[in-house]
């Protein structure tokens, strides 16, 4: 196993999850990485301490850094993926980011901003000029295509063109999508972040992250941070992660296909007022989704008329399960304006479906006994 990836796999995405990060095939070696669980190892070899280095960091980032075209870095969270791109800003500098970004991300910023380490702007993503725009100048375009939980999606090569015009670093939050149906480091940005926790792992069982980059020196400076500020990811999540990302590929196949009938169903439901998916051709983003991703991912936002609609719903669910985070086997929804942090622009009837592997018919079934249709 090596951590430079970045000659690209002769193989498909699909053949790179399942057989890339194993082992070499030595007699009796196991087929898939040992789970190595250690603080140190013994002197004069490459990992030394477990905050440092692990074996089975390198299996998963293998495998991520194949996929996005990069090289890859597993940190303990997505957000502390976040942070340590956001360390590599200079102190004062300017960072644009999604009006609707995740809410983490957002908070996180705000943070930075008030203590003056960074400037902190929101735009629109979906407004290309106002992209371009608040790229003057800033050190930092934070890009989240689509959003979470707006759906919006950002003209992603449009927005590298521009920020690469002022020395710009593009940032984009590739959660959603994934590298099977989007990937930003061939539409030009920099730097790629996960929440592993969600599509990659994809049984709802850990908290996991990442990083990916061509740019030698970000990969340093990030594995830098991870390194000293220490948010490493364990190895037992780390082996569990790449354990989900085995079947990536079917289980994101199937969840997209559910996916975009239940989106079809529910815009032609009385009590749904709108429905944000990229894959309906009606959408905002339908254009764009469909020149930059190779799908349209398994998020689905309808907007009931109030709070009380949307909170009904989730109330009368039965296979659905009412929770938050997204991206497992499992269906899952929540009303995202219950989190105070959430920005008071989404919309109060705003439920965000993440839509699993179950079959189509059942789940449609409970979002009807609970709609009251
Ligand atoms: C969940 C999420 C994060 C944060 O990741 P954690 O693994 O929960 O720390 C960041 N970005 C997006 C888009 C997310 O959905």
């Amino acid at each position: 196993m090596t951590s430079d990836h970045t000659a690209p796999s002769p193989h498909s995405p699909d053949t790179i999850l399942v057989g890339s990060g194993r082992p070499p095939r030595t007699p009796d070696a196991p087929l898939n990485p040992p789970l190595v669980l250690a603080s140190p190892y013994a002197a004069g070899g490459e990992h030394e301490y477990g905050r440092l280095g692990s074996p089975v960091w390198e299996a998963f980032e293998e495998v991520l850094g194949a996929l996005e075209g990069g090289r890859a870095l597993a940190f303990a969270s997505g957000m502390a993926a976040v942070n340590a791109v956001l360390d590599a800003v200079p102190d004062g500098g300017t960072v644009v980011a999604p009006r609707h970004a995740y809410n983490g991300v957002l908070t996180l910023l705000d943070r930075a901003a008030e203590r003056g380490r960074v400037k902190a702007v929101t735009v629109d993503v979906a407004d290309s000029a106002a992209v371009r725009d608040a790229c003057a100048g800033a050190s930092l375009l934070w890009l989240e295509s689509p959003t979470n939980p707006a759906l919006e999606v950002a003209d992603i090569p449009a927005a590298c063109a521009a920020a690469r015009e002022h020395g710009c670093t593009v940032v984009v939050d590739n959660t959603f999508a994934t590298p099977l149906l989007q990937r930003p480091l061939d539409l030009g940005a920099d730097v790629v972040v996960h929440s592993a926790s969600k599509y990659l792992a994809g049984h709802s069982d850990l908290v996991l992250g990442a990083v990916v980059t061509r740019d030698g020196a970000l990969h340093d400076h990030v594995e830098a941070v991870r390194k000293t500020a220490g948010a490493i990811a364990g190895p037992f999540e780390t082996w569990l992660a790449l354990r989900g990302m085995r079947t990536l590929h079917l289980r994101m196949e199937r969840a997209q296909a559910n996916a975009a009938e239940l989106a079809e169903r529910l815009a032609a439901h009385p009590a749904v007022v709108r429905v944000r998916y990229p894959g309906l051709p009606g959408d905002p983003g339908h254009a764009r989704a469909t020149a930059q991703m190779d799908g349209y991912g398994a998020i689905v936002c309808p907007e009931l008329a109030d709070a009380d609609a949307a909170d009904a719903l989730c109330a009368g669910v039965r296979l659905w399960a009412h929770a938050t985070s997204l991206g497992g086997v499992e269906s899952t929804l929540e009303r995202r304006r219950r989190w105070s942090g959430e920005p008071e622009s989404i919309p109060a009837g705003l439920v965000r479906l993440s839509v699993g592997v179950e079959h189509v018919d059942d789940l449609w079934a409970d979002l009807a006994q609970a709609l009251g249709g």
